[in-house]
This record gives C-alpha cells, structure tokens and sequence, in this order.
C-alpha cells in the first residue's frame, strides 16, 4: 500500500496536463477517454489504491470510475 504522504508516483502521471475535465465524466460511457489515458500509465497502481485509501468519490484513478472502486473494495472486503 502507498503511504498517503508518499505521493511522488503524481510525478509521472500520463494525464499531467491532460485536461481535468476528461478525468470527470458524467458517465461511465464518457469516462473511456481517461481511461485510455490511465491505460498505459506508468503509475496506475498507486494511482488506483491512493484513491482507493482515501475513498474519492469522483471521478477516474488508476483507470476506474467511481463505480468501479466501490466494486473493488467490495470484493476485497469479501476475500479479507
Ligand atoms: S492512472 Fe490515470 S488518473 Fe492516475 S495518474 Fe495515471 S493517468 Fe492520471
């Protein structure tokens, strides 16, 4: 797990200076641009657990939406 005081994967983001916006979609549908984006991250990982730790409720990290966090943290509570 990342510390949340260790944040230099934000460093070599893929979406450092990539428009915000496109990491806030309205929809699951609208959210495949930042996908694609996180898609060949190179800090997609602690991406995805930073936002994982700190429950953020908005938005796409680690190449999910928010939808999909709260599966993956339901399926990590179901296999602790
Ligand atoms: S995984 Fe996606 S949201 Fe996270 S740093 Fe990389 S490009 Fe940005």
């Amino acid at each position: 797990m990342v510390p949340l005081t260790n944040q230099t994967w934000r460093q070599h983001s893929a979406c450092t200076g990539v428009d915000p916006d496109i990491f806030y979609p309205v929809s699951d549908e609208e959210a495949e641009v930042a996908k694609a984006i996180c898609s060949h991250c190179p800090v997609r990982q602690p991406c995805l657990e930073y936002a994982l730790t700190t429950r953020e409720r908005d938005g796409v990290w680690g190449g999910a939406t928010e939808r999909e966090r709260r599966r993956i943290l339901r399926q990590r509570r179901k296999s602790a």
